[in-house]
């Protein structure tokens, strides 16, 4: 039921009237349907949400991600409309046919224009050219200096909106393999209606990210280190939304990328690099590493909104599943292996369920056999069709500690940029893509590198500094505590400190 009553449609073209400078432009920059947006589960058999429901709710009920039921679409007219607006409000016009009914698109704009405003340059994510055909997308100039904050600023105020609106008081439970957890605890800190529990793997993210999420002292914020990898913690995380004792207590929200909520945000900068770059009159190609593919998978749902989308590079380090599915169809999960990129030091990419979703024709029971199969075995084969569909648009690559450590030391001595070591994986993906020469080459940069200050002073011998607003890190004080990698011990003492339902 895509489409909802003609009142609901005409009141959304009011208000969109009253604040368009001119009748010719508001026509085509008129955002697409106002419909009510409704999302499925990958899985199938969950209730259908809306964008409310679907952003509180994160993991579906039956184990699947939630997708949009379709993807809205732009013109080329429309995207043209669309260039030279102010981030806050290109955001505001991107969001707003998946965030449907939940929001007026004022409070919308309200909402993107507060998020956006704390980032430390006006551009908010900025775009810097490396060579005549590489360029750089800083995602990196907010609050704790890694791309997650695009995301996360905007749902911690879609939380706020949200549970403003009564209902049930929010546990947010999530793992972190370091910059999830320091971007979704500065966007709660302190409020209202939210508890946040955030596991990361002990010993395995770097001191910066380890404090600047253990330092934040609101109490609402809860910082767990257990035994094992970032892969455990998740896999905890997850056992918990499929946990009914607790499902039953506790309204139980995700701010890992299996949120959509985030996937949402992070169309935006595809688009904001792609109009900057020629589009929709000229195609764009992005470089992107990935971790749990959901920022790879923004770049997907852009091209599939309209952007004129060349290529998606997906750029790995040797924790390569992706590259291996990507390339032959195998999605098996190996060992971790800890490498100075830790943000995709992962086995397992949740979000590569939303892919083959779309990719398999949108058959929820055939997919919840596919992961089931996968949740047993740890592997599984993609089918044809999401092979063919996947090789569409995407190709990858992967580096090892010496082709980071290259990639940095060309920007460096090239340009004068200094890369973190998760953007050097992107870069170096995006040096060996051999794409055609007109076809400009976007690497996301997802980390500040002072976030990971060892590995860039190794490559360069240059040591970044910490940016001024966070530069008092190391004198605060820490807040954690460590439990074993059981499900029980994690269970028990979110129980004990969350908030329950009513
Ligand atoms: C999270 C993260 C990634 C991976 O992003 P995904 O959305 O998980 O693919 C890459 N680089 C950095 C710095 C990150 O924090």
């Amino acid at each position: 039921m895509p489409w909802r009553c003609a009142s609901a449609w005409l009141s959304h073209s009011n208000i969109r009237q009253a604040t368009a400078p001119a009748r010719g432009f508001q026509l085509r920059a008129l955002p697409l349907t106002r419909a009510a947006m409704q999302y499925v589960s990958t899985r199938g058999s969950a209730p259908a949400l809306d964008f409310e429901g679907a952003t509180l709710a994160g993991l579906a009920s039956d184990g699947g991600l939630y997708v949009p039921r379709e993807w809205p679409r732009f013109s080329n007219e429309e995207i043209a409309a669309l260039a030279g607006l102010p981030y806050a409000e290109l955001a505001a016009r991107i969001m707003a046919p998946f965030v449907g009914e939940s929001l007026s698109y004022e409070r919308l704009l309200e909402l993107t224009t507060q998020a956006y405003g704390r980032f430390a340059h006006k551009a908010v994510t900025p775009l810097r050219q490396l060579d005549e055909q590489q360029w750089l997308l800083e995602l990196f100039h907010g609050p704790t200096l890694a791309f997650k904050d695009v995301a996360l600023q905007m749902l911690g105020l879609l939380f706020e909106e949200f549970l403003g609106r009564g209902g049930d008081p929010l546990t947010i439970v999530g793992a972190t393999s370091g910059d999830t957890g320091s971007a979704a605890i500065d966007a709660v800190a302190g409020r209202a209606r939210v508890d946040i529990f955030m596991l990361h793997p002990k010993g395995r993210v770097s001191d910066v990210q380890r404090r600047q999420m253990t330092t934040v002292l609101a109490p609402n914020v809860h910082n767990i280190a257990i035994e094992g990898t970032f892969d455990d913690a998740q896999a905890m995380v997850k056992a918990m939304f499929n946990d009914p004792a607790m499902t039953g207590r506790f309204a139980i929200g995700a701010v890992n990328s299996i949120n959509w909520a985030r996937l949402m945000a992070q169309v935006v900068y595809y688009f904001a690099a792609g109009l900057q770059l020629g589009a929709p009159h000229r195609e764009v190609a992005f470089a992107v590493p990935t971790g749990n593919f959901g920022d790879v998978f923004a770049g997907y749902v852009a091209a599939q909104m309209g952007l004129p989308v060349a290529r998606l590079i997906v750029a790995t380090n040797v924790n390569d599943i992706l590259h291996r599915a990507l390339t032959n169809g195998d999605y098996s999960a190996g060992t971790v292996t800890p490498t100075a990129a830790p943000s995709m030091d992962i086995q397992v990419s949740s979000n590569f369920e939303r892919l083959l979703f779309d990719l398999g024709g949108r058959d929820g029971a055939a997919l919840a056999a596919q992961m089931a199969g996968f949740e047993t075995s740890k592997a599984m084969q993609l089918t044809n069709m999401q092979r063919e569909g996947a090789a569409r648009l995407f190709s990858s690559a992967r580096a090892d500690a010496s082709d980071m450590a290259r990639a940095i030391r060309w920007a460096y001595e090239n340009t004068g940029e200094l890369l973190d070591p998760h953007t050097a994986i992107g870069l170096h993906a995006a040096r060996v893509a051999d794409l055609p020469r007109e076809v400009p080459l976007v690497t996301l940069a997802t980390a500040h590198p002072a976030k990971f200050r060892d590995a860039v002073e190794r490559a360069t011998g240059q040591r970044p500094t910490l940016p001024a607003r966070i530069g008092d890190l190391f004198e605060r004080e820490e807040r954690l505590v460590e439990l074993p990698g059981e499900y029980a011990a994690i269970a028990d003492y979110v129980a004990a400190h969350a908030v329950p339902r009513g």
